[in-house]
């Protein structure tokens, strides 16, 4: 269903003519300016302002959410994007002058932004928002038209964003498209010039061979196991009330950069667990699914699949805190898991939830091979204090992101690239990177008319050889040398 009222089913016919419209605005040149895009800018800026409540209603609606999250880590963040654009766009326009080589004296020569053309943008339900306004708003800095498909498993805050996108922004460049399978697999068969999808790896890699078909670039923002590796000699209240602030704190470890398991070493992992128990009491008290403050699952499907998880002897019998699920309300309470297989479903493939196992190692260092041991994670965390340890973990381990002493908080940072390695992702955006993923680096080259050296003309002679091989191997005095005839 488009954000239009519209009875008539969005297929392929409909999506083909979405796209025909909006390559029309685009041709015309409208989404170009830079007077166009700061108005497009503004206005999200504005519907998110004018419109907190009803988002965290909506939010709540979808996953029962505490609001104070959502002003954190939705709202925060939109309007944070918004200022950073604003503040910055004309200079993330601006052509970026490069230097030219002798061969093409006289010459300058630019690398000049330009928008890509017509984007689509497709979310996931964990950060509705956040998740489909942050690129929106790096593909209209970038002067792009644009299509949002948000997820259909947070439908409140899929057809907010449809209403207020309706309603505040520009309709002939920006539309909305809701729907499920069939609604995105019609948009995927259109040609676009950009595919931005966040999501997990398995409809990432559908999206991808939708986009080969037209050669058409993609951005994918997907997941992984991200872990956290913890040293001794720290301080493990603050670690431990960072280690629950990005896993249960953050949407009740539904969160891409959510820590998935830890890895410590056998004398620290029980001091590591004590901790952690007497902190999340402190924050949830004595009965978590109760607590106001923590999100519950977005959906059964989704509570079936933890249950899962949890749905093995050799695993459930591993629980050493928490485990109390009530499938009625969705929730499920903080769940820490001690020494679980290796091989078990829990620890092969990404949990997305409020479930956390520590695995223990006799060294620290061979948490490198564990991770490297499985697919290249989004974001791999580090406690220590230990200045060559955090040098050997910048060394040896490869994920989107390494964060030292603390978790999820360098997604806010907008002068870092935030994006996946492998099967974590391909692409980045945030601040800056935004606009880049959404630009093509166009390169133009200026010469002069005058100048017209002969010399790479034919008939090739032996002198303009000499010169050529002079000019080859850059060197001012022997291009000299050769011009005169010397050897
Ligand atoms: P989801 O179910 O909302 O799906 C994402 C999008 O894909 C939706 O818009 C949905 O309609 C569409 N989709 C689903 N099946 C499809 C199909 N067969 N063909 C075409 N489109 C289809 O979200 P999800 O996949 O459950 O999201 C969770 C995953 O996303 C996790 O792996 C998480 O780590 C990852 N994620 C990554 C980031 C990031 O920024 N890197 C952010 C959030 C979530």
């Amino acid at each position: 269903m488009s954000s239009e009222v519209s009875t008539k089913v969005f297929d392929g016919e409909e999506a083909s003519l979405l796209v025909k419209d909006l390559r029309e605005s685009f041709g015309s040149g409208r989404t170009r300016s830079y007077e166009w895009r700061v108005s497009q800018v503004k206005a999200l800026q504005k519907m998110v302002v004018d419109n907190e409540q009803e988002i965290m209603d909506a939010i709540r609606a979808d996953l029962a959410r505490p609001p104070f999250e959502t002003v954190v880590y939705e709202i925060g963040i939109l309007k944070n994007s918004c200022e950073v654009a604003l503040k910055e766009l004309k200079q993330w326009m601006k052509p970026e002058k490069v230097k030219t080589p002798i061969a093409t004296f006289p010459s300058s020569a630019e690398i000049v932004p330009e928008p890509l053309g017509v984007a689509l943008i497709i979310s996931a339900w964990n950060y509705p928002f956040l998740l489909s306004l942050d690129p929106v708003i790096g593909a209209i800095a970038a002067g792009n038209a644009v299509v949002l498909k948000p997820s259909e498993i947070s439908p409140a805050s899929s057809s907010l964003l449809a209403k207020l996108l309706g309603k505040f922004m520009d309709n002939s460049c920006i539309r909305v498209v809701e729907g499920a399978v069939d609604e995105t697999t019609a948009l995927l068969q259109q040609k676009w010039d950009k595919i931005f999808y966040t999501g997990n790896g398995r409809v990432g890699s559908i999206v991808m061979t939708a986009a080969a078909k037209h050669l058409t670039p993609v951005v994918l923002e997907l997941g992984g196991k991200s872990p956290v590796i913890v040293d001794s000699n720290i301080n493990l209240q603050v670690a431990a009330r960072r280690i629950i602030s990005g896993k249960w704190g953050t949407n009740n470890g539904q969160v891409c950069v959510s820590p998935d398991y830890i890895i410590t070493t056998n004398d620290i992992a029980p001091k590591l667990v004590d901790t952690l128990k007497t902190e999340l009491e402190k924050f949830y008290g004595r009965n978590p699914l109760e607590s106001k403050d923590l999100a519950r699952i977005v959906s059964s499907n989704h509570f079936a699949r933890l249950t899962k998880l949890l749905d093995n002897d050799k695993v459930s019998s591993k629980i050493v805190y928490g485990g109390e699920k009530d499938e009625s309300r969705l929730r499920i309470a903080p769940t820490i898991l001690l020494d679980v297989p290796r091989d078990s479903l829990i620890m092969s493939e990404e949990i997305f939830g409020p479930l956390l196992p520590i695995l223990t190692v006799k060294k620290l260092e061979e948490s490198f091979d564990v991770i490297n041991s499985g697919t290249k994670p989004l974001v791999a965390y580090l406690f220590t204090t230990n200045k060559k340890f955090k040098e050997q973990f910048v060394m040896n381990v490869s994920a989107g992101a390494l964060v030292v002493n603390d978790t999820v908080v360098h997604f806010g940072i907008h002068t870092l690239p935030f994006g996946g390695v492998g099967e974590s992702g391909m692409g980045a955006y945030h601040g800056k990177f935004s606009f880049d993923a959404f630009s093509h680096k166009k390169a133009v080259l200026y010469r002069s008319v005058i100048g017209d050296f002969s010399i790479k003309y034919p008939p090739y002679t032996d002198t303009k050889l000499r010169v050529v091989k002079a000019i080859v191997g850059g060197r001012i005095f022997n291009i000299f040398g050769a011009l005169l005839g010397w050897s």
